[in-house]
């Protein structure tokens, strides 16, 4: 036996588990009954063992922006943010729009040893909306979707075709529905507080028009659509009338905690694309997780280096980190408070993405790939930029006090995250 946890609070949504008992972990996989010995022991005494996180949207800079993020330091942030998969998008520098990127992540982040790395392969060459991408070689090189996330596909042609031709390997397109004709220079969402800052604004239906043309082009070609980070309560009001399979969608912690009143500090840690919303759409965007109508919360962790960041909002890169962040912000601010269960969150934050994403994960019962996150739900901790693994400290939730400490990430059977310690693998 190689692993055994005891005493500990195993809790999946997917197989309906929530009791205290022992977890044998044997040649990475799950195995039934409660042994006498193993390699190693973890007492769970007072923790929680849930499926390990998977996160489908997040940017790890590298190649290209290794000032900001690498694959070893982004895969540091997921383990010790409990995520054991992340799928991570193609806007880098190059970026995946070819096998070579592709293998080149999946190696980097194999020598790494920490969390498992998905690489998200571009829609189109070099991401410059006209030409697809080789999407087959993509896809046989471990592409799990397809997505020129940071840029919209303008061209519903071209979003036609893709969405045509993703449906020889049954992936998702990943929309970034975002009409830049309509949010062209905006820095924040355009209401009454863009008006009264005098910051130029990035109105809502410069996402929802997107939503409902990609909605209806999924509809056309029966291909499968994702929608990237959704945040205006028009286009929860979309899915909701069109909502089918082939149609999915995901939020972001940030969109489901903040709006844009609190932008009046000029905080550049809370300018992203897309912007943060009103309280309205915060409401809204809550309600459609709770009632299963957008089935993921993903982090679109964007990390930026201070100098991109530290400087006046206007100026300021878009986009925040949140890998460290996201189970313990979403833990305290929606699960203690009563506005969705444990069981909600833990299903948007494993089985929902790994089914949508063909990953095998999610579920904790016989057989199962042992990918796993521990957390001492009790434990109280600060976000301070000296707590990030991230090379980078760009989070909108600096100073917040959250509840739920990760101490373990399994990965294939091997512990690669214990208590703030990283393992990796030995060679
Ligand atoms: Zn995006």
């Amino acid at each position: 036996m190689d692993i055994k946890i005891k005493n500990i609070h195993l809790f999946d949504p997917l197989s309906g588990i929530d009791e205290v008992g022992t977890l044998l972990v044997d040649k990475g996989k799950v195995v039934k009954g409660t042994g006498s010995s193993a390699r190693k022991e973890i007492d769970g005494e007072g923790l929680y063992l849930f499926p390990g996180l998977v996160d489908v949207h997040s940017h790890f800079r590298e190649p290209g922006a290794e000032d900001a993020e690498t694959i070893e330091s982004g895969s540091k942030a997921a383990v010790k943010g409990g995520y054991t998969s992340v799928c991570v998008m193609p806007n880098t520098n190059p970026p995946i729009d070819n096998e070579g990127v592709a293998r080149f992540i999946k190696e980097k982040s194999e020598e790494v040893g920490l969390c498992r790395v998905f690489p998200i392969g571009t829609i189109t060459k070099e991401r410059e909306g006209k030409e697809l991408s080789e999407m087959s070689h993509l896809y046989q090189a471990g592409c799990v979707a397809f997505s020129d996330d940071g840029d919209c596909v303008r061209n519903s042609g071209i979003m036609r075709n893709a969405l045509e031709y993703s449906k020889l390997f049954d992936v998702p397109i990943i929309d970034h529905p975002e009409d830049i004709s309509l949010s062209n220079k905006g820095q924040m969402h355009e209401g009454s507080v863009s008006a009264g800052l005098g910051f130029k604004g990035i109105p809502d239906v410069s996402e929802s028009t997107v939503v409902a043309r990609d909605i209806l082009l999924s509809k056309f070609t029966r291909g499968r659509v994702h929608l990237a980070h959704v945040s205006a309560a028009d286009s929860v009001k979309l899915i909701k009338q069109w909502k089918n399979d082939r149609v999915t969608s995901e939020v972001t912690p940030h969109h489901l905690l903040l709006s844009d009143e609190l932008i009046k500090d000029f905080d550049s840690n809370k300018k992203m694309k897309p912007p943060l919303r009103t309280m309205y759409d915060v409401e809204v965007l809550q309600r459609a997780i709770k009632d299963g109508l957008i089935e993921i919360v993903a982090t679109d962790h964007a990390p930026h280096p201070d100098y991109k960041k530290d400087i006046e909002f206007s100026e300021a890169a878009f986009g925040v980190t949140g890998l460290e962040t996201s189970f313990a912000v979403l833990y305290t601010e929606l699960v203690k408070k009563g506005k969705i269960s444990l069981n909600v969150l833990i299903k948007v934050l494993t089985s929902s993405p790994a089914r949508i994403f063909n990953l095998p994960f999610g579920e904790i019962k016989e057989g199962a790939i042992a990918d796993f996150t521990i957390v001492d739900l009790k434990s109280n901790w600060k976000v301070a930029a000296d707590v990030f693994a991230s090379k980078s400290k760009n989070s909108p939730f600096l100073g917040w006090k959250l509840e739920g400490v990760v101490k373990y990430c399994i990965v294939d059977g091997r512990t690669v995250f214990e208590n703030g310690d990283f393992k990796k693998k030995k060679k």
